[in-house]
């Protein structure tokens, strides 16, 4: 009986009683120094001690704890399963909830039974903060995933079993993984994108390609919703289970509708576009243009030679004056896609206002290379043909080739007297300059 009653106390039982139902008397044999004065060291059942103690217990536990320790249903239940556990609850004298358990057991050497009480507050409010904290947790999870997520799996590696959860939240399937990817592939990928889809989502390769890429890779598939198609952007990594990370790690997926942002994107994309170039040549315009030559002067090491070029279409309001407006539009997209033909992608062409036009080829300043690349422009615009007339265009070209550090304004300056000279020359010309 010492060695029950050491256990009793050793597992935080602040109050043992032994009750005896044939003389329906209890006593107090085991008590925590300075416990609830509530508890009274010895009375009859159901005497004044033993109700004052029940009314604490709250209305809704009292009930049962009353039933549960009547003498029929104590003596049946022990007897059948070797003890009884009761947890109720009930009011400290100041109003605080307090958590109780009763573990009723046949006493060992006599009819009676031990009455331990076990303070469960501390553990409860343990208990309750963690189940608050794992609510909080999930409500926060609920709002990335409705938010930020349309939908998140996670696959067990070693089964090929996964969980998938929707963007409000619940459980839509657990299935095979291979399944759920062939389902998603022939249910919503679009057609042109399910053979890689597939391919990129086999488990093995996926999980070699995340430890290639340092724990995390990223996919984006085009998922037709029938109404729209959505851009949708897929991350993969591989989780452990926190409670147990010995075991093979779980593969985590998530998926982001990233449609508005590709949109976003795009139109950023044609803002920036239109900001910086001529809409009706598609060619950089003047203010882009300036922005671009400056910065290469600043940059570039002394010595290293760049070419600045003006070119002018030759009596060009004549054009608009004799076939109209429009022709003359069609002369100046003539022009843009004959320049972007002759020049390397990486000149900066413009056009600078008017019929007016500049070339400025960064890294590169031999006038005999430049003059052939002017001549075939000039060819060129020599073959526009309105309503199968040929119009006659001609350039005027004033270049400058410079291999020492200068300003625009110089150099805008000297192209510019470059190209008057040919203008004065009768049209139809080249001129260039040289800046030592
Ligand atoms: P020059 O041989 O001396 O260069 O004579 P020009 O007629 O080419 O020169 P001028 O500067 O007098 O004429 C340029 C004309 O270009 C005047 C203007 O109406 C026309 N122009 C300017 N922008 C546009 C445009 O966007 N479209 C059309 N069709 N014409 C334009
Ligand atoms: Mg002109």
């Amino acid at each position: 009986m010492d060695n029950l009653l050491k256990v009793l106390a050793l597992a935080n039982y602040e109050v043992v009683y032994l009750v005896d139902y044939r003389k329906k008397q209890y006593r107090k044999i085991l008590a925590k120094p300075a416990i609830d004065p509530l508890y009274p060291e010895t009375g009859e059942l159901n005497d004044a001690a033993m109700r004052t103690y029940l009314d604490s217990v709250l209305p809704e536990d009292r009930e049962k704890l009353i039933r549960e320790t009547q003498p029929e249903h104590v003596l049946l239940a022990t007897r059948e399963h070797g003890k009884i556990i009761v947890p109720y609850r009930r009011l400290s004298p100041g109003g605080k909830l307090l958590y109780r358990k009763i573990v009723i057991i046949p006493h060992p050497d006599s009819a009676g039974h031990i009455f331990a009480i076990h303070d469960m507050t501390e553990e409860m409010q343990q208990r309750l903060e963690s189940g608050r904290d794992l609510r909080l947790k999930e409500e926060g999870i609920r709002f990335i995933v409705e938010n930020m997520c349309e939908n998140f799996m996670i696959v067990d590696t070693k089964t090929r079993h996964c969980t998938t959860y929707t963007h409000n939240s619940r459980i839509i399937c657990k299935n095979d993984f291979d399944e759920q990817i062939r389902w998603f592939a022939e249910n919503l990928i679009v057609p042109e994108e399910r053979e890689n889809y597939c391919r990129y989502f086999n488990v093995d390769s996926l999980m070699a390609k995340i430890a290639e890429e340092g724990g995390v890779c990223h996919t984006s598939c085009t998922v037709d919703y029938g109404d729209d198609r959505h851009t949708i952007a897929i991350t993969s990594t591989l989780i452990t289970d926190p409670e147990n990370g010995t075991e093979p790690p779980f593969l985590f997926l998530y998926a982001q509708d990233v449609t508005s942002v590709k949109r976003m994107e795009e139109t950023n994309r044609q803002l920036l576009f239109y900001n910086q170039h001529d809409k009706l040549t598609g060619l950089m315009n003047r203010f882009a243009t300036e922005k671009r030559v400056r910065d290469h002067l600043h940059a570039a090491p002394t010595g290293m030679g760049s070419t600045f070029i003006l070119i002018d279409i030759d009596h060009f309001k004549s054009i608009n004056d004799r076939y109209g407006h429009l022709t003359g539009d069609d002369v100046l997209r003539f022009m843009g896609q004959s320049m972007k033909q002759v020049f390397r992608s990486e000149d900066v062409l413009c056009r600078w206002g008017g019929d007016e036009f500049v070339v400025f080829v960064r890294g590169f300043a031999d006038e005999k290379a430049m003059r052939d690349r002017l001549g075939i422009l000039r060819k060129t615009m020599g073959t526009f043909t309105h309503q199968g007339a040929s119009l006659d265009i001609t350039l005027s070209i004033g270049g400058v080739c410079l291999r020492s550090g200068t300003t625009l304004n110089r150099l805008f300056r000297l192209a510019d007297e470059a190209l008057y000279e040919v203008k004065n020359h009768g049209r139809n010309g080249i001129s260039f300059k040289q800046i030592a």
